[in-house]
């Protein structure tokens, strides 16, 4: 629950009549929009945070301004964590994201969003599967650019997918969330243009429509052609994944769970990019279901969970082509995690309504030091939740210790090679 003042008045985000005030104020001026109380009693923080009000997916919802994290308090929603403590921090450190002085945001790309133009990197063309990733630490040239699954966490992280409070649960489907990722790609640019023209995010589809969505890409393509003639120009896909099937002897299909209708193809040919992954002829689809095995495994144990893709694609002649793919796993109320430890302490913490951020791991090796959590209604202050890694680093306690201290959390810490279950979770403040 958040405290607001609107105009005079104080009203608590769980009122029954908050969606009715939050759209009255929708298109009204600044001064009638809600304030943030979370610093409510500090000296000079009477009149509250100016926020402001976003209409996605039919729901209206209070959105911070850009670049304001770090005027609210440690246990409100709309803080951020230190940057020293995040993968996120570490890529804005290294300028992969960049805020330029126009308040536009500027990314800059671990992979091609043309073919044709700058080569694409052997054996770079599916990010995720941590066995094929080399170790990667602070400062070196993997806090540059984004990769195609730091591309993934970086708007779900701007989209505010990643944080939960009450207010969160029930109100998650597809059209909430595709709404609010096309929303966070506003602003942000990339060497290839605006990430807003070359996303592509499958809308809810209608039963009569006939494919707004592929239509509304075939169109961004074609703008795209007429800049350059020399590169194919290609599109950023984010969307659910439902299955891989055989299509013809040369090539898998790639389905969506938004746009079934319309699948991508997958094509197994030997000088395809895909196949940079193998010196051999392997099928694009035995790659991807072996980059990304450990995903699909939890997929299939977990039915209400849900497989995000993120993949550039073009057209070719026959189908929509997908080049380069990354995944994310979502548990039903699609907030992102890795492997089962993790989702059984996300699980407990929805169930129980609490206040907590999801630190995306972005650039970062699996095994680096990070909190996954920052729990922030724990008593007596938000808390750090930290899951050894399998390999941790040597200096693993030191650099936690490090972390905690910046953002001066409190820690909690379980060891899954220790102990099966983990110690109790930090009590709520409430
Ligand atoms: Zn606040």
């Amino acid at each position: 629950m958040a405290l607001y003042k609107f105009g005079e008045r104080t009203v608590s985000s769980d009122a029954p009549t908050f969606q009715k005030e939050l759209e009255n104020v929708h298109t009204a001026s600044a001064e009638q929009k809600p304030r943030c109380l979370c610093r409510h009693g500090e000296p000079g923080h009477d009149e509250g945070i100016a926020m402001v009000v976003a209409k996605i997916g039919g729901r209206f919802t209070v959105k911070r301004w850009p670049n304001s994290a770090e005027k609210h308090a440690a246990n409100c929603g709309f803080s951020e964590l230190p940057m020293e403590m995040t993968p996120y921090g570490a890529l804005q450190r290294g300028e992969a994201v960049l805020t330029l002085s126009s308040g536009h945001i500027r990314l800059r790309l671990d992979f091609s969003l043309a073919e044709g133009g700058e080569r694409e990197k052997p054996g770079g063309n599916i990010d995720g599967g941590e066995h094929h990733e080399p170790e990667q630490g602070e400062g070196d040239s993997n806090t540059k650019k984004l990769t195609i699954r730091a591309a993934l966490h970086y708007l779900w992280h701007e989209a505010d997918l990643d944080k939960w409070d009450r207010g969160c649960a029930g109100i998650r489907d597809w059209a909430m969330i595709s709404g609010s990722l096309r929303m966070a790609a506003n602003e942000k640019h990339t060497g290839s243009g605006p990430l807003g023209q070359l996303l592509f995010v499958p809308e809810v589809l209608g039963m009569e429509t006939e494919l707004p969505g592929i239509a509304g890409a075939r169109a961004k393509i074609a703008s795209r052609k007429k800049i350059d003639d020399k590169l194919t120009p290609l599109l950023l896909l984010i969307a659910e994944y439902k299955d891989i099937k055989h299509y013809d002897q040369y090539s898998h299909t790639f389905t969506t769970e938004d746009v079934p209708e319309y699948p991508f193809l997958m094509e197994d040919e030997n000088e395809h990019p895909w196949s940079y992954f193998s010196k051999n002829f392997r099928m694009a689809a035995d790659i991807f279901s072996t980059t990304f095995k450990d995903e699909l495994d939890l997929l299939r144990e977990h039915k209400n969970c849900h497989l995000i893709t993120i993949a550039t694609f073009s057209f070719s002649d026959r189908l929509v082509a997908l080049k380069k793919a990354a995944v994310m796993l979502v548990n039903e109320n699609w907030l992102p995690f890795q492997n089962v430890n993790e989702k059984r302490i996300i699980d407990e913490l929805t169930a129980k309504n609490r206040l907590f951020d999801i630190v995306l791991r972005f650039n970062q090796h699996i095994n680096s030091t990070r909190p996954f959590i920052i729990l922030k209604d724990a008593a007596p202050r938000p808390t750090a939740l930290y899951i050894v890694p399998e390999r941790p680093k040597e200096d693993y306690k030191e650099e936690r210790e490090k972390q905690a201290e910046l953002g001066n959390y409190a820690v909690w810490e379980w060891n899954p090679s220790i102990d099966a279950d983990y110690p109790p979770l930090p009590m709520s403040q409430e």
